[in-house]
């Protein structure tokens, strides 16, 4: 690590002595952004997420009041407007400046939240993450789970019939590594077809149990990153893709390592050496490592990679992939009834007993997988959009680029990756 930031402010330090005056100004207000993000940390653990620059600037940020950071931030953001690029400057400078005036914006409203500022979950996910996830009536999913009554035929319950057939799918303990090296390599190799990655580039995967999500990369700078496991529920054959995919090729990891090498290391830019998790930056990272699931295994290549690679590595019957994916497919399309569970929640017109039922209810989750989602909003409250609301939101900005073209899609989302956009930008129109 030390090795590589040396590299990061040796070309900071050399670009910013040539850079004209207002290039030297962005540098000191980013610098004063990410000194902020730090103090925020000061009072809340999972605030932030990444950082991996200098040493001393981590030291600095000792616990000063809320109040105060707000102050500084507002002085901040005021700067900031002073400094706004012309209209004619150049597309990636312009970005720059509107993401971070937007990630300090949230980053004022998670200090709010943090001093006894209460929003309900569409204020929150609105300032936070600059989205709000659509509304949805309970009737919407009851045409989904009527077609997966019928796909599910049997006894009991549609939550027991669908949890008894899930089971058939679980990958056993000892089978669990292998079964992730092959997903791992896999998803390394397709994202390597089409994304150039800088050398060294490599995580470690570590098991884990006692936490609220089922995976998580934490990114380590110099091109690192650490990817944990949650083990405390079975896990299903879909996740050995779906996690390599999310928090490695060409999910999270990638995204830090391009994130690291075109704005920190090429462009000197400091705001990127920070990740407030509680921001803007989430719906990105969560949307395009959910998204990415799909460029590197579109659905139909998928099932034919499950039935010949994983399901053997799993020591499952190869012939139940195609059915179980079906299955799969449809319950995705439940995953805004978690949302709704979620706001609910969040807005006190459910108790956690009742977010349980209408996870198990509407979202197919088993009772220990709902209590375990609820301790998640518990701990991250409306952060569960950028999940589903951030795919979708990706899906659109880059099918609106490269249509059904599969080498389009691999530069388009390449190209977000690199690039700091907002989650209000992958609405507008597809020319910019
Ligand atoms: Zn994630």
């Amino acid at each position: 690590m030390v090795r590589g930031l040396s590299i990061v402010f040796a070309l900071a330090a050399a670009w910013g002595c040539s850079a004209p005056k207002e290039t030297n100004q962005m540098q000191s207000l980013a610098e004063q952004y990410v000194k902020l993000v730090l103090a925020v940390g000061q009072h809340d653990p999972d605030y932030v997420d990444a950082f991996y620059g200098p040493e001393e600037w981590r030291k600095a940020a000792v616990k000063r009041p809320l109040a105060d950071i707000d102050a500084e931030a507002g002085a901040l953001a005021s700067s900031l407007a002073a400094a706004a690029p012309a209209a004619s400057a150049d597309l990636l400078v312009q970005l720059r400046h509107r993401y971070v005036t937007r990630q300090l914006d949230a980053l004022r409203a998670r200090v709010a939240m943090l001093g006894g500022r209460k929003l309900t979950f569409d204020e929150e996910s609105k300032a936070l993450y600059d989205a709000v996830a659509p509304h949805h009536d309970e009737k919407e999913f009851a045409g989904i789970l009527a077609q997966l009554d019928t796909l599910l035929p049997g006894h009991g319950s549609l939550l027991d019939r669908y949890t008894q057939f899930r089971d058939a799918y679980v990958i056993p303990p000892a089978k669990l590594e292998a079964t992730f090296k092959a997903a791992i390599e896999a998803c390394r190799s397709r994202t390597l077809a089409h994304v150039q990655l800088p050398p060294g580039e490599s995580f470690t995967v570590e098991y884990v149990t006692g936490k609220s999500w089922s995976g998580y990369n934490w990114y380590q700078g110099n091109y690192r990153s650490l990817i944990q496991v949650n083990t405390d529920l079975p896990i299903f054959a879909d996740r050995a893709i779906d996690l390599a995919c999310h928090e490695g090729y060409p999910g999270h990891h990638v995204y830090n390592v391009l994130l690291e090498k075109t704005l920190v290391r090429d462009r000197g830019w400091p705001e990127f050496q920070v990740y407030p998790l509680f921001s803007p930056q989430s719906l990105i990272a969560e949307g395009t490592a959910n998204f990415g699931i799909d460029v590197a295994f579109p659905p139909a290549d998928r099932v034919k990679f499950e039935r010949e690679v994983i399901f053997p590595a799993a020591g499952l019957d190869p012939s139940g992939a195609e059915r179980y994916y079906e299955v799969m497919a449809l319950v995705d399309r439940l995953s805004y009834a978690g949302n709704e569970a979620a706001r609910r929640y969040i807005d006190g017109e459910i108790d956690a007993k009742a977010a349980s039922a209408w996870l198990e209810r509407y979202g197919l989750y088993a009772p220990a997988r709902a209590a375990q989602r609820v301790k998640f909003v518990d701990q991250y409250r409306s952060y569960v959009i950028n999940y589903n609301l951030g795919k979708d939101r990706v899906a659109q900005f880059i099918d609106a680029r490269a249509g059904g073209d599969a080498a389009k899609r691999w530069t388009a989302f390449t190209e977000l990756l690199s690039s700091p956009r907002l989650p209000s930008d992958l609405t507008v129109s597809a020319s910019r």
